[in-house]
């Protein structure tokens, strides 16, 4: 996991989500944090997993099973894709 220590740590680099395993399920959620409700920007991220219950199971993840995934790049904004020069 990078080196955030908050929530506003990921979300000021550009994350909208977090990622939260279950072992159980063997599933990844990606959460976005708008709908993490009582979270707030300051929460250590090495406390969320206190918070979160699978969906399915009803388990708690493990602390090392909620992360921040790799962000993804939308070079030109999400609604364009590469290669639209040309012709
Ligand atoms: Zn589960």
């Amino acid at each position: 996991m990078a080196d955030y220590v908050t929530v506003h740590d990921a979300m000021a680099d550009g994350h909208e989500r977090l990622e939260v395993r279950c072992a159980t399920c063997r599933v990844t959620h990606h959460i976005p944090w708008r709908l993490m409700r009582g979270v707030l920007n300051g929460d250590r991220l090495d406390e969320l997993h206190k918070r979160l219950v699978c969906k399915k199971c009803g388990g708690r993840p493990a602390p090392e099973d909620v992360c921040i995934p790799e962000p993804v790049k939308f070079p030109g904004g999400p609604l364009c894709g590469p290669g639209t020069s040309g012709s």
